[in-house]
C-alpha cells in the first residue's frame, strides 16, 4: 500500500489558544485529522490500516458493520474503493425509502450494501451466522474497527505529536479503539477520553480487550460531555459549535468532536489542568455526519 495516505501527510497542529488561557498559563492545539483527506473520516483510516493491508496482500474482499450513519462504513467504503478491494456492508435495520447521505457515500464507491433486521445482523457480527458471504475470501472488520488490529492501526497517530511534548493529549471515544491505540505509558502525557455515549462504564475493560495490557496505562475518562447519548445535541452544543468556527474556523461534528471541545473548553475554565499545561485535542474527522441535521444547522 505504498501509496497509503498515510506514509506521506504531515496533519497540522493548529493552536486554539486564547488570552484567557494564556494568562492561566494553558496551551491548546489540535490535530487535524480531519484534513488528511476529505473522504476517508480522520481517525478511520488509520483503524482500518492493518485490515486494508491485509486484504491487499491476501488478495481478499472486505466484510463490516455499521448503522445507517457510520463513519467506519463510509471509511472502509472509500479506502476499498481506492484500493480496489471489493467489500460488502451490513447495515443495522430494514431497508428505509430513501436512505442516509451516508449510506449514499458508500453505494458510490461501489460498497455493495445488505440490510439486515438487528437479530440476523447481531448473528453476522458475532460471526453465528456466515451464510451471506464467504469466510474464506473476505477480511471481516468488526463494527467501528473495535479490535486490537484495529487498535494497533490507530497508534500509528502517535507518530504524528509523540515528541512535541504535550503534558495531556484529548481524544472522542466511541467504541475506545483509536483512545487505546493511542495509550502508552512510554508518553509522558496524560491521555484524556471524552465518551460520546451515555452509561459507557465499561472503558477500562475495553481497554484492556484492545491493547492486550492489563497494566494500568496513564488515561482519565471525562463522562460529563455526551449530551444525553450517542448524537443527541442540543442548541448549546450547535451553538458552541458555530462559535468555535467562528473563533479558530475548525468545523466540529456534533457526534465526536463537538462535544469533545465543549468538555475541554469546559474543564479549561474550570481549572482542571494545572499551569504549564500543554493540550492536544485530536481531531478525529467525522464532518459528513453533519449532513444528518438539518440544513443552515451550521455556519460552516
Ligand atoms: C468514529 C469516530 C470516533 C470514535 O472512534 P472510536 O475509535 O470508535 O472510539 C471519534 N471521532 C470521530 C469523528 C469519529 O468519526
Amino acid at each position: 500500500m505504498n501509496s497509503l495516505l498515510l506514509e506521506n501527510l504531515e496533519p497540522r497542529t493548529q493552536s486554539i489558544s486564547n488570552s484567557e488561557w494564556q494568562k492561566k498559563r494553558i496551551s491548546c492545539s489540535m490535530l487535524r485529522l480531519d484534513e488528511l483527506d476529505k473522504n476517508i473520516s480522520g481517525n478511520k483510516i488509520f483503524k482500518l490500516y492493518y485490515f486494508l493491508q491485509q486484504a491487499i496482500q491476501q488478495k481478499k474482499g472486505i466484510v463490516t458493520f455499521g448503522g445507517a450513519w457510520s463513519n467506519h462504513l463510509a471509511a472502509t467504503a472509500s479506502a476499498c474503493k481506492r484500493y480496489g478491494i471489493a467489500c460488502i456492508g451490513f447495515v443495522r435495520g430494514e431497508q428505509p425509502q430513501t436512505i442516509t447521505s451516508t449510506l449514499h457515500f458508500c453505494l458510490k464507491n461501489d460498497m455493495q450494501l445488505k440490510f439486515v433486521n438487528r437479530s440476523l445482523y447481531n448473528d453476522i457480527k458475532s460471526a453465528n451466522d456466515n451464510t451471506l458471504f464467504s469466510i474464506e475470501d473476505n477480511v471481516i472488520i468488526p463494527e467501528g474497527g473495535y479490535s486490537p488490529v484495529g487498535a494497533k492501526g490507530a497508534a500509528i497517530i502517535r507518530n504524528y505529536f509523540r515528541n512535541k511534548e504535550f503534558t495531556h493529549v484529548c481524544v472522542a471515544i466511541g467504541t475506545a479503539t483509536t483512545f487505546a491505540g493511542l495509550l502508552n505509558n512510554n508518553d509522558e502525557c496524560t491521555y484524556l477520553g471524552f465518551t460520546s455515549l451515555k452509561n459507557m462504564t465499561d472503558i477500562d475493560t475495553r481497554i484492556k480487550f484492545l491493547t492486550g495490557n492489563s497494566n494500568q496505562l496513564n488515561y482519565e475518562i471525562i463522562k460529563d460531555y455526551h449530551f444525553g447519548g450517542f448524537a443527541k445535541h442540543n442548541d448549546e452544543l450547535i451553538e458552541f459549535m458555530n462559535n468555535f468556527y467562528l473563533t479558530y474556523n475548525i468545523p466540529l461534528d456534533f457526534v465526536y468532536t463537538g462535544k469533545m471541545m465543549y468538555g475541554v473548553v469546559n474543564i479549561i475554565n474550570a481549572n482542571y489542568f494545572p499551569e504549564n499545561s500543554r493540550i492536544l485535542c485530536i481531531h478525529t474527522g467525522g464532518l459528513h455526519g453533519n449532513q444528518g441535521l438539518p440544513p443552515n444547522t451550521f455556519i460552516f
